[in-house]
């Protein structure tokens, strides 16, 4: 009970209490009869009048009071109402009225079931819909989605934690139907939605964990369960996958090279390395790929493949990326004025609108001439983010600034690229040199890698060229340029340097 409603009520009683009692003792000693005689008998001090203004003004105090306290009851209700919808605010998501995760946060401290199933629900192609679409026909979308588990689970506990994540908590249910009723859940929501008029298709991963196989409660349950979903996400749709034990040992070690990776790029330590580039027919240096280095305290080596979909699922790779160029492009500097610097931009960057403008930003504080930095973008990247990408390339192509495609061979959409983007530079998968040697198959892709660089009028690098055979094949078949360990693994800005002569001519290699 609030407290003004208990002070009323005591107030209430009491002052009763005192009417009752003084009209007790009024009535036993006739204090009326004695009160009439007292004021006939002092007629001229006019009692009567005075006192029926008394009770007029008392009569009408009694009405403002009663509706003093009706105004302040209303307040009150609706100051109620309002905490109420702060407090359901704060736990639930508005969108899907589904509870939030700190709803979810709250549920997990009640006592947990003896046995029980987590799922932990992810959309796929989610965001595809959301840039496609736009943010209206992501809402609807996760809508839709939230009603359809409503309406496959009427009785579960079902939230939505964050982004196109879903979590149910069942009871009383066992490993086997839980898993059934995940089946089911990935039929439901890979049904087609209609949006806007259009028919959208999307897929769902799950990861299940049950109490008491994989937890003791809910919420270790749930630890697992998101452990799972990792690991159903790595498959490629519509991946199932229920928890096993090394799942949550991958997920603490992943946990903490995010953490380490913080770090790392709050001191700065991950630098460049630069591999040399060489012109295959004179045999000069003429660029260097700056490629990302990092050794952990501890000594041990992380491969730029792991750190960077670190980077870039942490959000850290904004940040690690303008160190990175900041530094390579001071570096760069101490070249020749010919010698170019290779630059390799991460996939998702290519969605950040901002991109052009932080790699100006780059260059202009070096000082480094636009003409010699050249970005290396691969090809999944130009997929995923085709319309961002187009115009950031073009930015950077109208300053100067020239584009390679990596890897190139390795993705699925390569030609439709090469038509629909201009790139300066083809860089030809290493895979494709490896054996170009010995497979006559891999020899034609290259020659035919080649023969499409020259019909379009594009300069083609080989990558990972390792032996001698392998760098004259390619120079009699036109390529012009050459990267690999024949010619140098990647070594710290130090000793780029020692690759100069003294006069500052490009040293030869190999
Ligand atoms: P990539 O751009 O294809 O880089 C070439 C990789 O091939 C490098 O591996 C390099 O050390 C390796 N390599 C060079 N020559 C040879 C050779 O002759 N034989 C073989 N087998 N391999 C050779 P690394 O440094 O481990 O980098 C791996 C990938 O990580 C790079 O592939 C690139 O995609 C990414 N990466 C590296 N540094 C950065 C960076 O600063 N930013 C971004 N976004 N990605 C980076
Ligand atoms: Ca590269
Ligand atoms: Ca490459």
């Amino acid at each position: 009970m609030r407290w003004w409603r208990h002070r009323a009520a005591t107030d209430a009683v009491w002052l009763l209490g005192v009417a009752l009692a003084s009209t007790a003792l009024a009535v036993r000693f006739d204090a009326f009869d004695h009160f009439a005689a007292f004021i006939a008998e002092h007629e001229d001090w006019e009692l009567d009048e005075l006192f029926t203004g008394l009770f007029c003004t008392g009569c009408c105090g009694f009405v403002y009071a009663i509706r003093r306290v009706t105004d302040m009851v209303r307040e009150c209700r609706a100051r109620e109402r309002a905490q109420e919808d702060a407090l359901w605010l704060s736990l639930h998501d508005p969108l899907t009225r589904l509870p939030n995760r700190a709803g979810l946060e709250e549920h997990l401290k009640l006592p947990s079931p003896i046995v029980g199933g987590v799922m932990h629900i992810d959309l796929d192609g989610f965001r595809a819909v959301n840039d496609l679409h736009g943010s209206a026909a992501g809402d609807a979308l996760l809508t839709e989605a939230a009603q359809r588990l409503r309406e496959i689970f009427p009785n579960a506990w079902i939230g939505r934690p964050g982004g196109d994540e879903f979590v149910i908590l069942l009871q009383d249910i066992s490993l086997p139907v839980l898993q059934q009723q995940a089946g089911r859940v990935i039929r439901n929501l890979s049904r087609p939605v209609r949006l806007q008029g259009r028919r959208v298709e999307v897929g769902a991963s799950i990861g299940i964990a049950a109490v008491p196989q994989h937890g003791a409660t809910l919420r270790e349950a749930l630890q697992c369960a998101e452990a799972a979903l990792l690991a159903a996400r790595q498959e490629e749709r519509n991946g199932l996958c229920v928890y096993q034990t090394e799942m949550r040992e991958k997920q603490t070690a992943r946990a903490r090279l995010e953490q380490s990776l913080r770090e790392a790029v709050q001191a700065e330590v991950i630098r460049p390395h630069y591999q040399p580039q060489i012109d295959l027919e004179t045999g000069h240096v003429i660029g260097f790929e700056a490629l990302a280095r990092w050794w952990q305290e501890d000594g041990t080596r992380v491969s730029p493949e792991v750190f960077i979909i670190a980077a870039e699922r942490t959000g850290l790779i904004h940040r690690l990326t303008d160190q990175l160029l900041q530094r390579a492009c001071r570096d760069a500097m101490r070249w020749p004025p010919t010698v170019r610097l290779a630059f390799n931009l991460s996939a998702m960057q290519l969605g950040d609108p901002r991109l052009a403008q932080r790699v100006f930003r780059a260059i202009e504080a070096a000082g480094l001439p636009p003409e010699r930095l050249e970005v290396e973008i691969t090809e999944s990247a130009l997929v995923r983010e085709a319309d961002v990408a187009q115009a950031t390339i073009t930015a950077l192509r109208e300053r100067g600034i020239r584009v390679a495609l990596d890897d190139f061979g390795t993705g699925y959409a390569s030609l439709s690229q090469l038509v629909m983007f201009s790139f300066d530079v083809i860089k030809i998968d290493r895979s494709f040199i490896r054996n170009c040697l010995e497979d006559d198959r891999q020899m034609k892709i290259v020659k035919s890698i080649l023969g499409l660089g020259q019909g379009l009028g594009i300069e083609i690098t080989a990558e990972g060229v390792e032996k001698t055979g392998q760098a004259d094949l390619l120079r009699s078949l036109g390529c012009h340029i050459g990267q690999g360990y024949l010619f140098g693994a990647a070594m710290p800005a130090e000793e780029t340097e020692r690759l100069f002569g003294q006069d500052g001519q490009k040293a030869a290699v190999a």
